[in-house]
């Protein structure tokens, strides 16, 4: 190596590789989109390394473990400068640390745009889709670059992940279309391994309050309110709401550390297609006009995406 390129050398990375990487505790989505996007970068000779925010929950291990993939490594932050991909996500409140003095060269997404800023032009692709996997297949096509089995059970994970088996109201027929297709490459039964997925993501049983409020919680800011909206998946909201008063200290406990005006904690019943929500926190007025909260907690028939139903029911109320 030579001094020229030892100058460039961060951290052991170089820094004209790029980073790609989902949102913070990060979701089968994020993960397998992080992968796919790599494939899909080296594919256009682009030298890119697919990372992830956060360890992975046991929905995704399950799905890598079931389809013999390396998950990729974990990153806390990115050096000043760093080329960097985001998948699944574009707010700066839930990207790697570091993100305002990256060099974001590309974002691929399904959520609202919120508190994005770039010095640089940039490459933006988003749909309003179930997941960033479908979007992800329309970029392939696009390309013109061949989806390997490989990538289309990954594409496939993500589509069953975060529509929850085609169940979500975020879903649309466009998942359901590529679904179909991708099945086909793949050779996998959606709905076979899709139940298995999101059963092995429905044990909590280890898990302590703290991490349980952390398996998939998400932070926002709309007009200086700031608050997190965190979910899980279970078959059975009861066996969860038993540890209600040790869930209610973790929470309150990283209200404090966080300075949050509010923490929603959504148990969503994936076989029922409903949740019950615990919200606590100096701003639970927004919540209570629409839902009255009993004991810190209501029922919200129907609901189960964060995105399109529980935070624009916050969004709208604040
Ligand atoms: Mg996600
Ligand atoms: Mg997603
Ligand atoms: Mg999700």
């Amino acid at each position: 190596m030579n001094i020229l390129e030892k100058e460039v050398e961060i951290g052991g990375d170089k820094m004209d590789k790029t980073f790609i990487f989902g949102h913070k505790n990060p979701d089968t989505d994020s993960i397998c989109s992080a992968v796919i996007m790599e494939d899909l970068q080296k594919k256009l000779g682009i030298e890119a390394e697919a990372t992830r925010l956060g360890d992975l929950n046991k929905e995704t291990s399950y799905a890598f473990k079931f389809l013999g993939i390396d998950p990729p490594r974990k990153i806390d932050k990115v050096e000043p400068g760093s080329n960097v991909i985001l998948v699944d996500h574009n707010e700066f409140s839930q990207s790697v640390d570091g993100i305002e003095e990256a060099n974001i060269k590309m974002f691929v997404d399904h959520h609202r745009i919120s508190n994005f800023r770039t010095s640089e032009p940039l490459f933006g692709f988003t749909q309003p889709v179930g997941c960033t996997g479908t979007v992800l297949y329309t970029l392939y096509q696009m390309n013109n670059i061949e989806i390997t089995p490989k990538i289309a059970s990954l594409m496939l994970t993500s589509i069953a992940s975060d529509t929850l088996l085609f169940k979500s109201p975020t879903c649309t027929k466009q998942d359901i279309d590529v679904a179909k297709k991708l099945e086909k490459i793949a050779n996998i039964d959606i709905n076979e391994y899709g139940m298995d997925l999101l059963k092995a993501g429905t044990d909590l049983s280890d898990l302590t309050p703290e991490q349980l409020i952390n398996v998939d919680a998400k932070d926002f800011e709309v007009n200086g309110v700031n608050f997190t909206i965190a979910q899980i998946n279970t078959v059975d909201i009861d066996e969860v709401l038993k540890n209600q008063d040790a869930i209610e200290e973790a929470i309150n406990n990283e209200i404090k550390e966080k300075g949050l005006d509010l923490f929603v904690f959504a148990i969503t019943d994936i076989l029922n297609s409903n949740s019950e929500i615990i919200a606590l926190g100096k701003r639970t007025d927004i919540v209570e006009k629409t839902h009255k909260l009993e004991n810190n907690r209501a029922f919200l028939e129907g609901v189960v995406s964060r995105k399109k139903q529980i935070l624009p029911l916050i969004n709208n109320n604040i």
